[in-house]
């Protein structure tokens, strides 16, 4: 089953937003199957963000990003990646759908509360970039039997 990767970025931390952030996971029936909170380094965000280091913005993106802990979370389901891309809304979160966590928790193009893998390939590679396979865990989820039909889950 797909896996993707979320960091609930320093703005959230600071505003009290880790709950509402999880519970929507949670309520959509995703399972999450990794978390912690870590303080990000150069090194970690200059691989992170290699697509954006040209960008005017990058400095002020990489403070933002180092100026306090962040929670990266896992979560796995069934079109994981994309779900969880709709859940946040656009990047821009002024004009983020209202119902997303950016279009209804944040104003800002930088402080938008959120990171989401953006596809399969990338989620692959920022799971493994920020969770050991020690740190990733298998479980049942009782719920799926009431969150998927039976062939969806075969
Ligand atoms: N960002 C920014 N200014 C911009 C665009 C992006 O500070 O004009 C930041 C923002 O925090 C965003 C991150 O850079 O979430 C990564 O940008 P990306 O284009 O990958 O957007 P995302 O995938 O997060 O929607
Ligand atoms: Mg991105």
């Amino acid at each position: 089953m797909e896996r993707t990767l979320i960091l609930i970025k320093p703005d959230s931390i600071q505003r009290g937003l880790i709950g509402e952030i999880t519970t929507r996971f949670e309520r959509k029936g995703l399972k999450l199957v990794g978390m912690k909170m870590m303080h990000l380094n150069e090194a970690i965000l200059l691989e992170h963000y290699a697509h954006l280091k040209d960008k005017p913005f990058f400095a002020g993106l990489k403070k933002f990003m180092r100026s306090s802990p962040v929670i990266a979370q896992c979560w796995e389901g069934v079109g994981a990646v994309k779900a969880v891309r709709i859940l946040c809304g656009i990047t821009n979160a002024r004009e983020a759908d209202a119902g997303s966590l950016r279009g209804d928790f944040a104003m800002s193009p930088q402080c938008n509360v959120i990171h989401a893998s953006d596809s399969q390939e990338t989620a692959a590679k920022e799971v493994s970039r920020f969770f050991k396979n020690s740190e990733l865990f298998e479980y049942e989820k009782t719920e799926y039997m009431h969150v998927y039909a039976e062939d969806e889950i075969q």
